[in-house]
């Protein structure tokens, strides 16, 4: 290797159904836009979900969480299937995905929904709507009201049964999660829209409060807020208003299922978890497909972009992820299709052929 060659670690975490599909094609296109870029990678493949829990019996082994907390980076494909839906709770291989989180600390949660020129007519919204979208939804994945005490359900002073939850957030984790946000827009088009319900939510007006505070700091980032009712209704009314939405982890949820199905193409969306200073996580945000699973299928495209976030947000290699992201435009727009996003006139591929012409275009720019 030449001296000025960079060099990282990435745990592999392939799972289950199309996971190892999947993973073994984003490795590959990972090296090779590395070795372009002069970036070296050394690779630990490592067992969670189904596959641990048939290895070793629990879904997050020992040394797999090890092995991610030590490396740069995690790449995971998909977690789960039909084997395993019976198993009592701490069995689930599901069970392995919420721990790789908690142990990460990944409290951001990125997820970019963008329509491809190529795929507009895959869109659920009427062609101009669609086109041109580009937006990255950022949701605060570690608190709020899904992990806010006290909850539960008891018995009031009526003697009914009353269930109840309660959103709690610190100034650090609003502060956190704000300027990941911050960050992530600075590196997209400069603009932030911040999403609450502050005409109602406590928690959601000492948000506002520390995101209108937090940006004096970045002055180059156009803030905005908006209610997250009138968010819901923008997303599919004129989703090419926004660039860059943060919010909670209740409302992140539900509007980044909301901007996924905007792109109506499942197989093509990738994610990235991240944490303050250990490594991010980086996943396709489909399931482990056990329906097409084994057969050649699957779309790979989801996780060849999750391996460009991986490269963007978790190892600053910009140039090696814009690589990754043209080549796979390069392959749509010589027409090759995977069955989720096959449409008349264009090329039918299977997963590795796929893989194929993204892996040869990672040289050849558009
Ligand atoms: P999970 O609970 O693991 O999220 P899920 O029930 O939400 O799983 P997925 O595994 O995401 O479901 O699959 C939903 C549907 O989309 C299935 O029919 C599956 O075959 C299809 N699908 C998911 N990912 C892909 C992919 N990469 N390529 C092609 N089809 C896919
Ligand atoms: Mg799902």
């Amino acid at each position: 290797a030449s001296p000025g060659t960079k060099r990282y670690n990435i745990t592999l975490l392939p799972g289950d159904g199309i996971g190892p599909e999947v993973v073994s094609i984003a490795k590959n296109v990972l090296q090779q836009a590395g070795s372009l870029e002069g970036v070296e990678f050394s690779f630990r493949e490592m067992p969670i979900g189904g596959a641990a829990l048939d290895l070793v019996g629990v879904p997050l082994p020992e040394e797999t969480i090890s092995a991610a907390k030590e490396s740069d980076a995690v790449l995971l494909g998909a977690i789960g299937g039909y084997k395993w839906d019976n198993n009592e709770k701490h069995l689930r291989p599901e069970k392995g995905l919420l721990q790789l989180r908690a142990g990460l600390k990944v409290f951001a949660n990125l997820r970019p929904a963008t329509v491809l020129p190529q795929l507009v007519d895959a869109s659920t919204l009427k062609r101009e709507v669609a086109e041109g979208v580009d937006l990255m939804v950022v949701r605060e994945l570690t608190g709020g009201i899904y992990f806010g005490e006290p909850r539960g359900i008891k018995i009031n002073e009526n003697g009914e049964e009353v269930g109840f939850n309660t959103e709690v957030y610190g100034a650090h984790e609003i502060d956190r999660i704000a300027r990941v946000a911050f960050e992530t827009a600075r590196k997209r088009r400069g603009k932030l829209c911040s999403v609450d319900k502050a005409n109602v939510l406590e928690a959601s007006v000492l948000w506002r409060k520390r995101v209108t505070a937090l940006a004096a700091e970045y002055p180059d980032v156009e803030l905005s807020h908006m209610y997250v009712d009138n968010a819901a209704m923008q997303l599919v009314r004129d989703p090419k208003q926004f660039d860059t939405i943060v919010t909670n982890n209740i409302f992140g949820d539900i509007l980044s299922d909301e901007a996924s199905m905007i792109t109506g193409s499942i197989g093509m969306l990738p994610s990235a978890s991240l944490s303050d200073s250990g490594p991010g996580l980086f996943e396709p945000i489909h399931g482990s497909a056990p329906d097409i699973a084994g057969q050649d299928k699957a779309n790979p495209l989801a996780t060849i972009l999750s391996a460009a976030m991986l490269l963007r947000y978790g190892l600053g290699e910009e140039k090696a992820a814009k690589r990754i992201e043209d080549a796979v435009l390069v392959a749509l727009n010589k027409g090759f299709r995977t069955g989720d996003i096959y449409s008349a006139g264009n090329k039918l591929v299977g997963c590795k052929e796929m893989g194929e012409e993204v892996l040869k275009s990672v040289d050849s720019q558009v």
